[in-house]
Order: C-alpha cells, then structure tokens, then sequence
C-alpha cells in the first residue's frame, strides 16, 4: 500500500491552513499568553509562549517559575498564540520562544515551522532549553526542530563547578553541561550559555571561575552571557543565605572571579556579553563597572584589562562600592 501524500495534498494543507490563519486573525477571541521572562537580547522580539513554567523548578537561586505548574500548552492553542502575536508584534526580525524549557514539547518541530510561516521575515527564532533536555532528546528530534527554523538556543550553565552546580541543585553536571553543548552545535544549533557570576560564593569562586571557563572551553558556545547571582527574597538560596551556609562572593572577589574565568577561556569565534543590569558596579554618585563584552580569543587581552582596571581602583583608592545585592536589599531594584 501506498502511504506517500499526492503532490496536491500539501497545496489542500496549505490552502487549509491559510484560511485557518486568516480567520484567526479576523474572527476569533484573543487568548494570547507570553513568556514572562526572555533573554535581554530578546527584548524587541515577538514572544511566543509554547510551554508555562519549568519542568525542574528546583534551582536554590530560581524564583521565576516557582508558583506556576509546568505544562507543555496543546498544538492549536500554540499556533493562536502565535498569529495573535503577528497581530500584537506585526513583523518582527526576531522570535523568542518561552518559557523555560521548550525542547520538552513533542511538537516544537511543528511549532517552529508554523512560527517562520506566519513571521516569514524573522531572521532568528531562539528559545530557553535546559541541557538535560537536549541529552534526553534523539538526535532526530533536535534536527528537525533546527531544520524547522529554530536558530539558537540559550542554555543556564550558571557553573561548571561540580559542588557549586549540586549545591545550586541545578540537575545537571559540568560533563552534562559540556555535553549538551557539543550535541546542540551538532544538531546545527547557535549555543548561548549563561553563567552566574558569584554563584560559587565566597569559599568557591576560583574554582567556579576555572571550572564554569573549562565547561565552555569542551562545549564551544557562540555566546557566553554573563549575569552576577543576585539574591532574591523568598529563594532556597536566601533561606541559605540567612542561615548562614552560603556568603555571598563580594565585589571585588567577584571582579576577580570574572578576570579568572576570562582568562582560562580558550573558546574561539565566540562572543562573551554582560548584558545585564546585575553585572554593574556602583559607587556613590556613578558606575565604576558595567561588565566586559568583546569577541573572544580577539578581545581577551582589553576584557582583563578592563576588569583590572576596576580591581586596581577599589583596592588602591579604598573605592566603597555596591552591587546588584546591596541594591535589591536597600530596595533599590526590585526586577532582575
Ligand atoms: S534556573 Fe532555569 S532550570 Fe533552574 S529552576 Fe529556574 S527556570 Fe528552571
């Protein structure tokens, strides 16, 4: 028996769905749901929400989804989602898909394809996907949601130090991590790793400098971002923190730490951001520190120099400076 579809099926699909679209678009109720968070490099991109939550949910730093049940959200309410963000986001060049963990939903291959048919002029989808997911997946699987269009994927390495990583209660180890790394670049994917700066705290920052650097060194990310752990009320990690099982790594430690990390990088064409509020340093009246960016191995040399030059003013010119932490604690910043 023949199960091949007639070259004809497809245009009847197509015709199909495009009436589908349009009355989407023109006649029905919109239940359009975001993804809360994004990467800060997603911040003009169309949203586009295919699961709620985090399937994991137990890292001790996390408060993002702690109040919210995971699920992966069906097919058809997905592709609604999708042609209202059209309407809400008109002709978006990017596309981030949330929340957290989206290589868990069977048909994110379908999903992409119907996104970059509906956004056509999108010139990247990217999405949130935990390292144990794309270990759990077949390679097929990672393929074809690739070949469907997706682009790149943002992975929370947070450290490649084994204690720190159990400590974190992240689910995954540094050889995980490394990894997941190598197989999402195999399967055609940009690899964006996030680190936590100061997630070692004060006992273990040189070790997760040095570990975090040789995690990244196996897996070969295109991105590295970079974010400094900052402590919010209500988190595992605080509760630590109160009780005294974990000291928070101070500033100049943490620039330090970062300098550390930067030079056992031996990553190439790889860009390293701080793209984050929490990376900044501040005196009284200014900002003595707003992080290193540059293109790695080319710009290595100015990134050190950059955070020396920061080290050397705190500590010769006895510089008082605040962080992320003091700020979120003096009620400062309250959004991370
Ligand atoms: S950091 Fe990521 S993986 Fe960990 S609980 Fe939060 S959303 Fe889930």
């Amino acid at each position: 028996m023949n199960n091949m579809a007639k070259p004809n099926d497809r245009r009847i699909d197509n015709i199909r769905e495009i009436l589908y679209i349009v009355w989407v678009m023109h006649f029905s109720p919109s239940t359009y749901d975001f993804p809360p968070f994004r990467p800060p490099n997603e911040a003009n991109s169309a949203l586009i929400r295919v699961t709620r939550g985090c399937p994991w949910n137990r890292c001790q730093f996390c408060s993002m989804y702690k109040h919210l049940k995971f699920e992966s959200k069906p097919l058809a309410e997905v592709k609604e989602d999708v042609i209202d963000a059209r309407k809400i986001f008109g002709a978006a060049s990017t596309i981030f898909i949330g929340d957290s963990d989206n290589l868990v939903h069977k048909d994110l291959p379908e999903i992409v394809a119907f996104i970059r048919e509906v956004f056509p002029e999108a010139g990247r989808v990217t999405t949130y996907a935990r390292a144990k997911t794309i270990l759990s997946r077949k390679m097929d699987f990672l393929k074809a949601a690739r070949t469907a269009g997706l682009d790149r994927l943002h992975i929370g390495l947070e450290s490649g130090d084994p204690i720190v990583l159990r400590r974190l209660c992240k689910g995954a180890g540094p050889e995980d991590m490394a990894e997941a790394g190598r197989r999402a670049k195999m399967a055609g994917f940009e690899v964006s790793f996030y680190v936590l700066s100061g997630a070692g705290g004060s006992d273990r920052w040189r070790e997760h400098a040095v570990n975090s650097a040789r995690v990244l060194n196996k897996a070969g990310p295109d991105f590295i971002r970079l974010r400094t752990l900052t402590i919010q009320h209500g988190t595992p990690l605080d509760e630590k923190l109160s009780r005294g099982e974990f000291t928070l790594t101070a500033p100049l430690e943490r620039l330090k730490e970062t300098r550390l990390f930067v030079q056992t990088l031996e990553v190439r064409n790889c860009f390293l951001a701080s793209d984050h509020l929490t990376n900044y340093l501040w005196t009284e009246d200014s900002i003595l520190y707003r992080g290193i960016s540059g293109s790695l191995p080319d710009e290595k040399e100015r990134m050190t120099a950059t955070i020396t030059r920061a080290v050397t003013l705190i500590e010769e010119q006895g510089i008082e400076v605040k962080d992320a932490n003091q700020l979120y604690r003096d009620g400062l910043i309250s959004s991370l």
